[in-house]
């Protein structure tokens, strides 16, 4: 098999230090997942408490495994809880979450996936602070940005047009020389049409995104795109400035332009990016949550709309065979094949400035109760299917404590 980089990511968060020094738990962990797949790099989420990430580190140089400093950007951040009234607004003037095909179970986990607007200076000005401390202070080989975005489906279909707030009307106004506000009432219009759309209409559409992006906002949506990119330029350029190497952590291809991600422009600016497919996770940024969330939206409040034939044309749309409701989709999946349309969709996007970034996808290896369990069928599949494209390697996400070892040994006997 031609896969021949490995990563993994780890949270160190709320961890128990006694959980990985007891019976030298995560030193075993990482010498299996050395030897079975020659693990090359780690994403550490760390812990206020320094032990746990001395630790890892330790463990980590023994091993020859690379550390990079798992920092999120927008949203779970390390620095303070983002209060709802910080939130992106949406062009109804609420703060936060939409209401639309938001997943119910939003902000009762430990990530509570509420964002802040990229263009809020002065939030933004803290957390950098924060961010170049954690630079000085620990010595990582990269960095790897996460929530670069605005919300996604799964935070309601109105937060998919966010953001309105001050920071942005004035940005806006600079840039364009226009009021933000006259994209208001034309995102509620356009609301209005959803409500009357019928299955006739999405025919031509070749991706699940495109529906949801009317050509008239275009300028909207580029404004968004351009908020995320300078956002995570400015991140990216300091680090590069301490010699790290940079990861993004973006969205799957088919959904990354409704959460304002523009992998041509993001891809110049790092070395490397991780497309998040994950077939099998029911929480944000996994593909059944994400899609059910995007085809609840328009379900609810749309009585012409029959479930099947809906996921049936989706199905279409995304070239894979979706399950036929929307609960099924949620506790079966995605079939693990998208793999192979999520590549072509990249090489669409054609990221040809930088020769030697790589990417490498994102899968989840882990067991974690209600949100995802994988297994060795599941992870055949993802070897089989990203063994058909030209994909440079994969990261075994989201967290390596939650990967059972007999997962990182099936992958290992795969190679
Ligand atoms: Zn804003």
């Amino acid at each position: 098999m031609k896969i021949k980089w490995f990563g993994s990511q780890i949270v160190l968060n709320k961890v128990e230090h006694s959980l990985l020094t007891g019976k030298d738990f995560l030193k075993r962990k990482l010498a299996l997942a050395k030897e079975a797949l020659a693990l090359d790099t780690l994403l550490i989420w760390p812990d206020r408490d320094k032990k746990n990430l001395e630790l890892t580190q330790k463990i980590c140089s023994d091993f020859q495994i690379k550390t990079y400093l798992w920092y999120p950007l927008l949203a779970d951040i390390a620095l303070f809880k983002i209060r709802p009234e910080e939130a992106v607004e949406t062009f109804e003037g609420q703060r936060g979450y939409g209401k639309h095909g938001r997943w119910p179970q939003l902000g009762q986990g430990e990530e509570d996936f509420l964002f802040l607007c990229p263009n809020n200076e002065q939030a933004l000005d803290k957390i950098f602070q924060h961010f170049e401390n954690q630079l000085k202070i620990d010595d990582y080989d990269g960095v790897f940005l996460d929530r670069i975005r605005f919300p996604s489906p799964g935070s309601g279909l109105e937060s998919l047009y966010t953001c309105f707030c001050p920071w942005c009307q004035r940005k806006f106004s600079d840039y364009y020389q226009e009021d933000l506000n006259r994209y208001r009432p034309l995102v509620k219009d356009f609301f209005q049409q959803l409500r009357a759309v019928e299955l006739s209409d999405l025919a031509y559409y070749r991706s699940l995104s495109d529906i949801l992006r009317p050509g008239h906002l275009q300028r909207f949506f580029d404004f968004r795109a351009q908020s995320i990119f300078q956002l995570t330029r400015r991140f990216a350029e300091e680090a590069k400035k301490r010699n790290k190497t940079v990861g993004l952590d973006l969205f799957a291809p088919s959904l990354s332009s409704l959460v304002a991600q523009d992998y041509r422009e993001l891809a110049t600016i790092s070395d490397w990016l991780k497309p998040m497919v994950y077939c099998h996770t029911a929480s944000p940024a996994g593909l059944p949550l994400e899609y059910g969330c995007l085809l609840q939206g328009p379900l609810a409040f749309n009585p012409g709309l029959n479930e099947k034939q809906l996921i049936s044309e989706a199905s279409r749309i995304v070239k894979a065979e979706l399950p036929c409701s929307l609960s099924a989709l949620l506790k079966e999946g995605v079939p693990e094949d998208i793999i192979i349309q999520e590549a072509e969709r990249l090489k669409d996007f054609n990221l040809t400035e930088n020769e030697n970034r790589k990417i490498y996808i994102g899968l989840e290896a882990v067991q974690a109760g209600e949100l995802a369990h994988i297994d060795g069928p599941v992870l055949k599949k993802y070897l089989s299917a990203v063994s058909e494209t030209d994909l440079d390697g994969i990261l075994l996400s989201w967290n390596l404590l939650k990967i059972p070892d007999q997962n990182l040994r099936v992958v290992g006997d795969l190679l």
